[in-house]
């Protein structure tokens, strides 16, 4: 059984509609497009942490020596914590179990998982406009697809299944009635790299061998060290968490470029190896610009898919569409990667053929896992700074930290619908 045969159209091709399309191959389904609104594949210029719980999938697809190669050797540790002010060490938390946490560029990320797909399955310049739905007896007999998805280019796709991987912002959440809005989280952060020849030895020794983040009042920075020396691609990701009103948000859009001088503004009295930072992201940036991006946030979502009344067809969600989360547990993509594998797998291997049974099951398996990641995350980016500068150092724990963060690196999705999934699929066929 299963639906390994249905035509299955992804919307979005970001990091989660590419983890999904991966996936897909993986498990086996045998017909899937992907349309993205973009007229080429490109991720935003930043750092991403893929940690544990994610590589793993990511091993399984067969990514690893490709991933390895523009991704950070492994660390000292997963995250070192300094004093914003004097920028003394507070405290670290270890690795977590292995495969070690990759920290690489997103644009690397994505071509590493579109290395694998058959160019003819991807489809740029495909903005979704709005899907029919064919749910009629007369028309279902007229052999009509259950759902025809249109483009703004004019041009029109068939689909039995269509998936949402169109991030927070998604039009097919849209079209399934999901009209809520995002609300903004309160901060806003800046993105940059330095190249490490642009900064002091010192800070350079620093912030090389591991994730440095520097806690202040109501803000932090983190510093990823992406890439791999071996092949270039090394250099410090910075991402400063900055609390700013709404009001101050000047462009029409959630991501935008700001002056460099706007992230030094609130980080004037930090500490001495917070300045040179500063410094190289101006020596790498000849506009003297970063980007800067409004962090947003949904509620989890108990609407996940949607059924036509034609047999076996449904429109349901993946990635930022359905479970958005705070990035302060690195985990928007992670998730996003697990999602993925899960929904191929229930696809090609459920043992029925009820289409509504097996995403209902997604579902289930995924939305608490996701929520509780979603209200962690939100947690932990109170942790990450202070309201109160006295308490920058004190009562700061970073032990606890990582016990918090454990259950989520620790976790194998693989291994999760292997028991979970026993009673309703088929594991015969299966590379799980
Ligand atoms: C500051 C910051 C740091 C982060 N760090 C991490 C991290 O370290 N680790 C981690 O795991 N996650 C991290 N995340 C989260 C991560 O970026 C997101 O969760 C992830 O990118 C979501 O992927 P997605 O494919 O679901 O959505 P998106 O990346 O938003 O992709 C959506 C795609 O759909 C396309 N699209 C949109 N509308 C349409 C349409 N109408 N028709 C066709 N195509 C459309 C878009 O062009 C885009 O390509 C971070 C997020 C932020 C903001």
């Amino acid at each position: 059984m299963g639906f390994e045969d249905k035509r299955i159209a992804i919307i979005g091709g970001g990091l989660g509609g590419m983890a999904f399309l991966n996936a897909a191959s993986y498990a086996g389904l045998k017909n899937v497009q992907l349309y993205e609104q973009a007229h080429q594949f490109g991720e935003v210029g930043a750092g991403v942490s893929i940690t544990s719980n994610a590589n793993r999938v990511l091993d399984a697809f067969g990514l690893k020596e490709s991933l390895l190669r523009k991704s950070s050797p492994q660390l000292e540790c997963y995250m070192e914590y300094r004093n914003y002010k004097t920028g003394d060490y507070l405290g670290h938390i270890n690795e977590f179990s292995s495969p070690h946490n990759r920290l690489l560029h997103r644009a690397h990320l994505l071509d590493a998982l579109k290395e694998r797909v058959p160019k003819d399955r991807l489809h740029l310049n495909k903005r979704l406009l709005s899907i029919d739905r064919n749910g009629s007896s007369e028309v279902e007999k007229a052999g009509a697809p259950p759902y025809t998805i249109h483009f703004e280019d004019g041009t029109t796709a068939e689909a039995d299944i269509i998936i949402g991987c169109d991030g927070i912002k998604s039009k097919v959440r849209q079209e399934m009635g999901l009209v809520d809005k995002p609300i903004y989280s309160g901060q806003v952060v800046y993105r940059g790299f330095v190249d490490y020849k642009d900064l002091k030895e010192e800070t350079a020794q620093l912030l090389r061998p591991k994730l440095v983040n520097f806690r202040g009042p109501k803000r932090h920075v983190l510093i990823l060290p992406i890439g791999n020396q071996s092949t270039g691609t090394d250099r410090a990701g910075i991402i400063g968490f900055m609390s700013e009103p709404l009001e101050s948000w000047k462009s029409e859009s959630w991501m935008s470029r700001s002056d460099i001088e706007s992230l030094q503004e609130h980080v004037r009295d930090w500490c001495p190896q917070v300045q040179d930072i500063i410094s190289g992201l101006r020596k790498g940036s000849p506009d003297g610009r970063m980007l800067k991006q409004a962090l947003y946030v949904r509620d989890p979502l108990n609407k996940w898919f949607e059924m036509s009344p034609i047999k076996d067809a449904g429109i349901v969600l993946l990635g930022d569409s359905v479970h958005s989360t705070l990035p302060h547990q690195g985990q928007g993509t992670c998730m996003a990667i697990e999602s993925g594998i899960a929904l191929a797998t229930i696809l090609r291997h459920w043992k029925t053929d009820n289409l509504k049974d097996a995403l209902q099951f997604y579902q289930d398996v995924r939305k608490p896992r996701t929520d509780r990641v979603t209200k962690t995350s939100y947690e932990a980016g109170k942790l990450a700074s202070s309201d109160n500068p006295s308490e920058m150092s004190a009562n700061f724990n970073p032990e606890a930290l990582s016990e918090r963060m454990k259950w989520i690196m620790e976790y194998s999705i693989l291994d999760d619908l292997k028991i979970q999934g026993a009673d309703y699929m088929n594991f015969q066929d299966s590379r799980i």
